[in-house]
């Protein structure tokens, strides 16, 4: 891959500053993050991370913009917000490359990520138009009800490394068409993409007259996420992580009763019937457990499978194991890449060996692979285990291809088994048999915020609420009603009458 000449097309082959307001980059004195990338190991580019200074201008420039862009019309942010879908659709091959290269997904899944960009801006365009509140009928005569929504303010945007691009359209696109502005902290892992990002949304926004700082960029790591979440001119700040991470912001926006969006870990399983399509619970399975390397938030990490057609299963799956090709994401006869940095890699090794401890038995061998086309020492070999569903190491996250696999006997066993780990976030079931379906569905079902039959765990649609519940962080973001998040909601009512009633039927005479 020709990387200056990738870095050209994107217009950030001269890139050195992390912290920006919109189509002006600031001068930072913040510590110098490198980026490597995860693929052959070579430097990329380094970044001046934001400091309290920058972080500060970028701040006050989103306040600034805020004042007039709540007054732009919804629909017609909704046009400039079309117009960056368009852009991304000329980027897209551009794009699409440097997520896979910087991140280390597959060339596919890179593309696919600019493709969700595309699809939320979409959403977001029609949304502009719908920004609905409700009437109501009042108690009283001659008076009307109603509830309204308006912009909140500027919105925090934290997000990760593993969707370095599309997790922050699906917030900025919707917050854009809400009236709101946004200032994003990428992943200090990924901010080669964030800034490849700014510089095409500031273009379309200069040349359409939108304000400096609709879109701010503080490039930087946990500091710089903090200053965000113990800053109260921040009503919103919506993280993306580690369930770690989103106790610490939950915490801090928590305490000056700010408002906090959070989208963290997953510990996803797909429950396997004797009533399933066997060939469908494979693919599943298989694309749920090495897609990305592991590194989904809707990874499949645990297998629940039947006892009747547990042993069948597991042939299949060595057997489709057999298959995966490791190595370069860009080339696409690859199914798996590397994991972004050796500190994965060393968090890999020791859940190998803490399952290992407990017990677990290796089904597919785990290993860390080296020589040529592997220098950059983050690549892994997908593995399986065979394990009992009490084991400690099976309730992490572990952000990896590790998959747990074990039996069940009755559905009610197999539900309580997805039920009992920390988190929420995605699950499925692979099965025929329609009882199952519903109850798998319903209250006594799945306690995930997504849950799928005979679909995997791994990737969603804009169009649905996405998120989960516990540790997962209860927030909800891209399609549906997500869009409230980014309002404050105001219940108006109007009295048309030529008297005062009060409510309740309170009487007070002067
Ligand atoms: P991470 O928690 O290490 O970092 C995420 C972001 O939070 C980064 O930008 C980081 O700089 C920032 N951050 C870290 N500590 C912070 C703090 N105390 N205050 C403010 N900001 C802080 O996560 P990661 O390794 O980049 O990503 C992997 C994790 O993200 C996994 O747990 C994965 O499941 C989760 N994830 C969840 C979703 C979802 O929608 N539920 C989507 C993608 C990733």
């Amino acid at each position: 891959m020709n990387l200056k000449k990738l870095l050209k097309n994107l217009e950030i082959e001269k890139t050195n500053e992390g912290c920006s307001t919109g189509t002006k980059w600031l001068k930072s004195g913040g510590e110098k993050i490198d980026s490597f990338s995860p693929v052959d190991g070579k430097l990329i580019a380094s970044v001046n991370a934001t400091d309290a200074k920058s972080y500060e201008a970028v701040v006050l420039q989103a306040q600034a913009a805020f004042e007039t862009w709540r007054m732009v019309p919804a629909p017609k942010r909704g046009e400039i917000v079309r117009l960056i879908g368009n852009e991304l659709r000329k980027e897209k091959d551009h794009l699409g490359k440097l997520v896979s290269y910087e991140m280390g997904k597959s060339l596919q899944e890179g593309l696919g990520e600019v493709q969700e960009m595309i699809d939320i801006a979409d959403f977001a365009v029609g949304l502009s138009r719908q920004l609905y509140g409700l009437t109501i009928h009042s108690e009283r005569p001659m008076h009307r009800m109603y509830e309204q929504w308006h912009p909140l303010g500027v919105v925090g945007i934290i997000s990760a490394f593993n969707f370095p691009v599309a997790v922050w359209s699906w917030n900025a696109f919707i917050a854009w068409v809400c009236g709101d502005t946004c200032v994003w902290k990428p992943s200090e892992k990924t901010p080669l993409t964030a800034i490849a990002c700014q510089k095409i949304v500031a273009a379309i926004f200069k040349e359409n007259g939108v304000p400096e700082g609709v879109s701010g960029l503080i490039v930087g790591g946990r500091e710089v996420g903090e200053m965000m979440s113990n800053d109260v001119r921040i009503p919103l700040v919506s993280a993306t992580g580690s369930t770690r991470m989103g106790k610490a912001v939950a915490a801090a926006v928590g305490a000056r009763l700010g408002r906090p969006l959070l989208e963290l870990g997953g510990n996803n399983a797909i429950i396997v019937t004797k009533d399933a399509d066997l060939n469908i619970a494979i693919r599943a399975a298989v694309f749920g457990a090495v897609g990305t390397a592991g590194q989904r938030c809707t990874t499949t990490r645990r297998l629940i499978i039947h006892e009747e057609v547990y042993d069948v299963f597991k042939k299949k799956l060595v057997a489709a194991y057999k298959q995966i090709k490791i190595g370069d994401p860009l080339d696409e006869n690859n199914h798996v890449g590397p994991l972004i940095d050796t500190l994965a890699v060393d968090a890999y090794n020791k859940s190998v060996a803490a399952v290992k401890k407990e017990g677990g038995k290796q089904v597919v061998a785990a290993g860390v692979l080296s020589g040529e086309g592997f220098e950059s020492g983050c690549y892994v070999k997908p593995c399986v285990f065979e394990v009992a569903p009490h084991f400690e190491i099976v309730k992490h996250e572990t952000f990896a291809p590790i998959l747990y696999m074990m039996k069940y006997k009755t559905l009610d066993e197999a539900i309580a088994i997805q039920n009992n780990v920390p988190q929420g976030l995605s699950s499925s079931i692979m099965t025929l048999n329609m009882r199952e379906a519903e109850q798998f569905l319903s209250h006594k079902g799945s306690d995930c915020g997504i849950a799928n039959v005979n679909i995997g765990t791994s990737g969603a649609e804009i169009g649905g609420a996405f998120g989960g519940e516990k540790e997962t962080g209860g927030g909800r973001e891209s399609g549906s009603d997500s869009w409230k998040a980014y309002m404050r909601r105001q219940t108006n009512t109007i009295n048309w009458g030529n008297s005062l009633p009060l409510a309740q039927g309170i009487k007070f005479e002067v």
